[in-house]
C-alpha cells in the first residue's frame, strides 16, 4: 500500500481552497491598481483596506502598523536593517539575536557587522530553548535591537516572547521576533507581549508565496528597505499584490479559526509520533518535547545519513526534510541542530516531519510503517553504524 503524505508544512504550505477562491477574482476583473483613482482602483483599494484590517485585528495592532512585504525573508531584513540604521544614529551599534535564527536573520546581522554594528549571538540550550536570563544579561546601554524568533523552523521550539518583549520595554530597547512559524499555531498579541516589530510570511500558514508582512509598533522608527512610490504609507514601495494580500487575509483568518481544537488534532498525531519514532534504537528527539510548536517532529538517527533518509521517503511517496529546507542542497549540517549541541555525524542524520491538523491517523499509520525499515536498511549499510554499535569512537 502506497500513499502520498505531505509532511513538511514548515517548508511550505498548500494554498487553501477557501483562500484561492478568495484570491481568483483579484486576478480577473478585479486587477485596478490600488493607487488609481477610478472605481477599478478604489476597489482594489478598499480590498486592501480590508485585508489590512482584518490581519491587524488578529494580532491586536492597529491597521496602520501593518506593512506589507514580498514575505518573511523581506520582513526580517526591513525590521533589522531599518531599526539597526535608525538606531545608529543615536550610537547604539549593538544586536542581540541567537545562534539558531532562521537564516533571513542571521545572514542579515552578519552583513550588518561587516559594516560596524557589534551582534551578541545567544547560546541556545540543548532543549533548544532561549533563556530569558541569557537575553538580561546581553543588554547594554548601546544595545539598538534585540531579535528573537517566536518558534524554530526546524525544531519547533517555542521562546518566552512575552517574557523577552516586557524585558525590553522596561531597558527601552527595539524588539523584534520572527513569527513566520509560530503564526497560525499560537496566538500573538503584539499589545500584551511588548513586541515592536514582528515578521508573518503567508506560504507557511496556507496562504500564497510571496506575501508576507511586518507589524511596526506606532512609534517605532525604522529606516526604509524599498524606495520608490508612496505605497504602504511610503515605507513600502511597490505596486501592492492585491490578491495575494487578500489571500494571506483569508488564510490567517482561517488559521485561527477553532486553533484549540485544530492543536489539540495535531498534538495527538504528533505526540503518537514522537512516541513510536523514539523507540527505533538510537533515535533522539531534537528540541523541548513541551515548548515546542503542536505540528512539529524533528529527530536525530545515530548512523545514517538524511539526504538518504530523505531520498527513500520520498521513493514512498513521503515529503518531509532534513533541517531546514534553505539547506537541503548544501553538505553543511544544520546550524539549528548544531547550536543544541549534536556532532556533525548525528546532525546529518536528522528527519524533519511537520503536520498539521489535516494529516490523518492513515498517515501517521503509513510512516509509522515505512520509517523503521528504512532506518534500519540505510544502518546495514552504513559503516559509521557497525562503528556506533561496536562502541568505537567516531
Ligand atoms: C520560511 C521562513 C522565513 C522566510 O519566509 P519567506 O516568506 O519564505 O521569505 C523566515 N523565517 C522563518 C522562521 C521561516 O520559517
Amino acid at each position: 500500500m502506497s500513499r502520498f503524505v505531505y509532511a513538511d508544512n514548515a517548508a511550505t504550505t498548500p494554498v487553501s481552497p477557501l483562500v484561492l477562491e478568495a484570491m481568483l477574482p483579484w486576478f480577473r476583473e478585479g486587477y485596478g491598481n490600488a493607487s488609481s483613482i477610478y472605481s477599478k482602483g478604489r476597489e482594489s483599494k478598499a480590498a486592501l483596506d480590508k485585508a489590512r484590517d482584518s490581519i491587524a485585528a488578529i494580532f491586536n495592532a492597529k491597521s496602520n502598523e501593518i506593512f506589507f512585504t514580498s514575505g518573511g525573508s523581506e520582513a526580517d531584513n526591513w525590521a533589522i536593517r531599518g531599526a539597526a540604521i535608525n538606531q545608529a544614529k543615536r550610537g547604539k551599534k549593538h544586536i542581540i539575536t541567537s545562534k539558531f535564527e532562521h537564516h533571513a536573520v542571521l545572514h542579515t546581522v552578519e552583513a550588518l557587522a561587516k559594516q560596524g554594528f557589534e551582534i551578541s549571538y545567544l547560546e541556545v540550550n540543548s532543549d533548544g530553548l532561549i533563556k530569558l536570563e541569557d537575553v538580561a544579561a546581553a543588554l547594554r546601554e548601546d544595545t539598538a535591537l534585540v531579535t528573537i524568533m517566536y518558534a524554530n523552523n526546524e525544531i519547533g521550539t517555542v521562546a518566552p516572547i512575552a517574557e523577552i518583549g516586557a524585558l525590553c520595554r522596561s531597558k527601552g530597547v527595539l524588539f523584534h521576533t520572527d513569527a513566520v512559524q509560530a503564526t497560525g499555531h499560537i496566538a500573538i498579541d503584539v499589545k500584551a507581549q511588548n513586541i515592536d516589530l514582528l515578521s508573518v510570511s503567508a506560504h507557511k500558514l496556507k496562504g500564497p508565496k510571496g506575501v508576507g508582512l511586518l507589524y511596526v509598533r506606532n512609534g517605532v522608527r525604522i529606516e526604509n528597505l524599498i524606495e520608490g512610490g508612496a505605497q504602504e504609507r511610503g515605507r513600502r514601495a511597490g505596486t501592492e499584490n492585491i490578491a495575494g494580500i487578500v489571500g494571506f487575509a483569508k488564510a490567517i483568518e482561517l488559521a485561527y479559526e477553532g486553533l484549540e481544537e485544530k492543536n489539540a488534532k495535531t498534538l495527538a498525531l504528533r505526540n503518537r509520533l514522537i512516541d513510536e519514532i523514539g523507540k527505533i534504537e538510537r533515535s533522539h528527539l531534537n528540541g523541548d518535547r513541551e515548548q515546542r510548536l503542536p505540528g512539529n517532529v524533528n529527530f536525530s538517527f545515530e548512523g545514517i545519513e538524511g539526504e538518504s533518509l530523505l531520498l527513500m521517503l520520498d521513493m514512498k511517496g513521503v515529503c518531509a526534510s532534513s533541517g531546514s529546507a534553505c539547506t537541503s542542497g548544501s553538505l553543511d549540517p544544520s546550524h539549528v541542530l548544531l547550536s543544541i549541541g549534536l556532532s556533525h555525524e548525528t546532525a546529518h542524520g536528522s528527519l524533519r516531519l511537520t503536520i498539521d491538523e489535516e494529516t490523518t491517523d492513515e498517515d501517521i499509520d503509513y510512516i509509522l510503517e515505512i520509517l523503521p525499515p528504512i532506518v534500519n536498511r540505510l544502518r546495514e549499510m552504513s559503516p559509521l553504524w557497525e562503528r556506533i554499535i561496536k562502541g568505537e569512537s567516531l
